[in-house]
Order: structure tokens, then C-alpha cells, then sequence
């Protein structure tokens, strides 16, 4: 495995790679999640390559990028174990070197949800993924499905720019008790641990009304808001039931459509969702 830190190792590290190449953009701090996203580049590719990457410019709050979590050498021992090809780690100064000046925004898809509620957030997130899929050339690039709405921002961005990286969504890997694997997990006290699995309570309480033929979006955001109030320490930031494609807000669900949810915990914030149809 070759951990590389500037732009100019890591073209020289892919120059003789065999193709299909796989990318799996990270934050670090990696969990069984992230390996689910290895394992399944590992699968489809000749190359893997991950990257780690705390990103400032997709933390619309200062704190939250200065306490999030970090552990290179732990994360390099698993992308080690998983059999990673190629870690890509850099300072913030190599992805962003003096005199960068561009952002990518990427219109309606980005706007509701994770986009009303952290401004400047999926700037952010294309902006790096949209410079990491240019310096990798990777044929598939793997996400969670945990981050629904990231997954459809970056394909947007990755069509519309014309980059030839297929994006591939990866079902959400999630703790016995339901609750989704996250980074930020580690910030909960054992009292918000034991009460975040909530969540995923709420998602399912939807689904059950939708699986018994309830179509109404008040409805089955209701279904979720009541779940969330029974547990005292979560505090409702938003409930969803979108349309699948727009994430527009839904009066009736007649298609595919996304339950989704974003909640805190003191000062940690969680999201999760659910596909319906
Ligand atoms: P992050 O390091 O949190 O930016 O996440 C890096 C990638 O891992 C993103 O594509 C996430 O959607 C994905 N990911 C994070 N948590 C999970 C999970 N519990 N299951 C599957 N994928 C995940």
C-alpha cells in the first residue's frame, strides 16, 4: 500500500496502476461502513484507492470541523487490512493551494434538507469530491447510501462537468441496534447512545404506515415526529418524506420517495434515511 500526500505522488503512484480504478473519498476516523465501501471497491476494481480528507470547506460550523475526529494511523491499518492500493492523505494546502478560487454549486438537488439546514455544506462537498475525481481518474467511486442526498449532488455535479467517474451508491452499515455507523458517533455520551437508535426507530415507524398504505406526507413525517418526541434528549432539526429524484417535499407519496431525518444530540448532530418504493 502507498500512502501518498501531494498531488504530484499521487499521479506518479496511479501512472501505472491496472484499470478499473475504484475511489472511496473519506473523512478517516473509519468504521465498518467506510470498510463496506472498500470491500466492494476491492471487488469491482484492478486499483483502490482511498482518500482521507477532513475538509473544511463542507463544515458550515467551525467547532465541528476543529472536534472532528481523527486517527490516521488507525485508518491506514485498516485500509492496510482491507488491502487499499493507494491512500491519498494530504494537507489541506494541497487540495486547496494558494490562489484557489472556484466552488461548485450544484442547483435544486442541493438545495432542501442537508442544504437548508448547513449552508454552504454541498458547496463544499463538490467542490473536493469534484477535484478528487479529477486528480484519481477512477473509473467507479463509491458512497453511502447513508448520505442520500450527497450521493445524488455528486452525480449531478460528476454529469453535468462531464467527469466520466460512475458513482455508486452502498447500502448504509449500521450497529445491532439500528443505529448507522457515523464518525461522529464517538461524540455521544452513553446516555445519547443508548437513545440514538431512536432514529432509526422513527424511519421504520414511517415505513410501517407506508407498508399499510398510508400516502400522506403530513402523515408519515407525523409518524416520525411522534417517535422522536418520546425520546427526551433527541431534538428534531428536521423529517422528511421527499420525492426520490427532486427531494422535493411530498403531499402524497405515488413513487419512489425518501424518508429522511436529521436530529441532535447535545451538540451532535445525526442524519439517516430510508428509500421507499
Ligand atoms: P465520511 O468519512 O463520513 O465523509 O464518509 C465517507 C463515505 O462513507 C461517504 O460516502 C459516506 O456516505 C460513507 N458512509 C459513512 N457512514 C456510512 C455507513 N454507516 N454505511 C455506509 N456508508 C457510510
Amino acid at each position: 500500500m502507498r500512502v501518498v500526500r501531494t498531488r504530484a505522488e499521487l499521479r506518479d503512484a496511479l501512472a501505472s496502476v491496472p484499470h478499473p480504478i475504484g475511489l472511496v473519498p473519506t473523512m478517516g476516523w473509519l468504521h465498518d461502513g467506510h470498510r463496506a465501501l472498500i470491500q466492494r471497491s476491492r471487488a469491482d476494481n484492478q486499483t483502490s484507492v482511498v482518500t482521507i480528507f477532513v475538509n473544511p470547506r463542507q463544515f458550515n460550523e467551525a467547532s465541528d470541523y476543529t472536534q472532528y475526529p481523527r486517527n490516521e494511523a488507525a485508518d491506514l491499518a485498516i485500509c492496510e487490512t482491507e488491502g487499499v492500493d493507494i491512500v491519498f492523505a494530504p494537507p489541506v494546502e494541497e487540495v486547496y493551494p494558494p490562489g484557489f478560487d472556484t466552488k461548485v454549486v450544484v442547483g435544486a438537488v442541493a438545495q432542501p434538507l442537508e442544504g437548508a439546514a448547513r449552508p454552504g455544506h454541498f458547496e463544499g462537498v463538490a467542490t473536493v469530491v469534484a477535484i478528487l475525481f479529477s486528480l484519481v481518474g477512477a473509473e467507479h467511486a463509491y458512497f453511502g447510501q447513508k448520505d442520500a442526498q450527497q450521493v445524488m449532488v455528486i452525480r449531478q455535479m460528476a454529469r453535468d462537468l462531464a467527469i466520466g467517474t460512475e458513482v455508486i451508491a452502498c447500502p448504509t452499515v449500521r450497529e445491532p441496534d439500528g443505529l448507522a455507523l457515523s464518525s461522529r458517533n464517538v461524540h455521544l455520551t452513553p446516555e445519547e447512545r443508548a437513545a440514538a437508535p431512536i432514529l432509526r426507530r422513527a424511519l421504520i415507524a414511517a415505513r410501517s404506515q407506508w407498508e399499510a398504505g398510508k400516502r400522506s406526507g403530513d402523515a408519515l413525517r407525523g409518524a416520525m415526529r411522534s417517535t422522536l418526541e418520546s425520546e427526551p434528549l433527541a431534538r428534531i432539526d428536521y423529517v422528511s418524506v421527499a420525492d426520490g429524484a427532486t427531494l422535493q417535499e411530498l403531499e402524497f407519496v405515488n413513487g419512489p420517495a425518501l424518508l429522511s431525518l436529521a436530529v441532535r444530540f447535545g451538540s451532535t448532530r445525526l442524519i439517516d434515511n430510508e428509500p421507499l418504493g
